[in-house]
């Protein structure tokens, strides 16, 4: 579903009126661990909130016990075509920091303009992005656009999670310690699945592989695979006719096995594909929110299971 500008800033200035209305209202409520008399546990004194799964996953890690983290996107939605409720606007407003990623949510992006939170951490800060044209062989990308999928990249995670812990421990010097210590814990974790997939991937019979949207160009890239998306960048954007075309085209040509889809968005065209040229179905999950119907409860056990299925698909030995 696309909503037009419009009706997104109309959206957004609606829930402004209702956040001066309740700027005098009750206080949201807080525990102190301290006032409770508990000195063992440490307090969650920060309160984070993040556009999606990905960043929620590295906020909850870096942070562990000395925060709360909210997520924007509701668990099992998609988050390209996110909006934002009144009532989400004002918890970002009394929030100690929004971690997101530019340019992939219109609704944050425009948001942070509106409702500046405390800090805003962009996790694609030092990223060497790529243009929507690489990820979608030739498809028209919009004047400086660029692919927001760089989670998909355990190395892009591991600056990811550099940026975040350095931006937090700045802000908030009393727990550096603990974050520093929690975040190379994750690095360590990023690194070794990373290795993971080096190895996993190094001897393979095939290097392309059909996806249902273009979310793995920095996979590909990172370990020597060429993305053939049947969707664009944007998940919810239909595919055309031709396009289907083409990628039938493209998946004979290359001998693919396997036609992926994913957990969020219907598996319709994509299982459609692979019936018309009687090729397997499968899921390439681009990790985009973590449901029940998830293959793993969270970003590292996802990436091992993407990592099974590519190796399967793609005839690694
Ligand atoms: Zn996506």
């Amino acid at each position: 579903m696309k909503i037009t500008q419009g009706a997104r800033i109309a959206g957004l200035a609606s829930a402004l009126v209702l956040l001066a209305g309740c700027a005098n209202g009750t206080p949201s409520a807080t525990t102190s661990a301290a006032s409770s008399g508990g000195a063992a546990a440490p307090t969650a004194t920060l309160k984070l909130t993040v556009a999606a799964y990905p960043l929620e996953f590295l906020a909850q890690r870096i942070a562990g016990d000395t925060a709360t983290v909210t997520n924007l996107t509701a668990p099992g939605t998609e988050p390209h075509d996110l909006e934002l409720a009144a009532k989400q606007l004002a918890d970002l407003g009394a929030s100690d920091a929004l971690i997101y990623i530019s340019g992939f949510q219109a609704a944050v992006d425009d948001a942070l303009q509106a409702v500046p939170p405390k800090l805003a951490i962009d996790a694609s800060t030092g990223i060497s992005l790529l243009n929507p044209a690489a990820a979608e062989e030739g498809a028209a990308a919009k004047p400086g656009a660029h692919d927001p999928h760089i989670w998909l990249s355990p190395a892009n995670m591991v600056t990811m999670a550099q940026t975040i812990d350095t931006a937090l421990s700045q802000a908030h010097p009393e727990l550096a310690a603990t974050l520093n210590a929690n975040t190379d814990k994750l690095v360590a974790d990023l690194k070794s699945l990373s290795d993971s997939y080096t190895s996993g991937l190094a001897t393979c019979q095939r290097k392309d592989f059909v996806t249902s949207h273009a979310a793995f160009a920095y996979l590909a890239r990172d370990y020597g695979l060429t993305q053939i998306p049947i969707a664009g960048i944007d998940a919810t954007e239909e595919p055309t006719a031709a396009r289907i075309a083409e990628v039938q085209k493209l998946a004979k040509q290359s001998g693919v096995t396997t036609i992926f889809f994913e957990t969020l968005v219907s598996p319709a065209v994509a299982k459609s594909i692979a019936g018309d040229l009687g090729l397997k179905s499968a899921v390439l999950d681009p990790i985009e929110g973590i449901t029940s119907s998830s293959a793993g409860t969270n970003y590292l056990e996802v990436m091992q299971s993407n990592l099974k299925a590519l190796r399967e698909a793609n005839g690694c030995s």
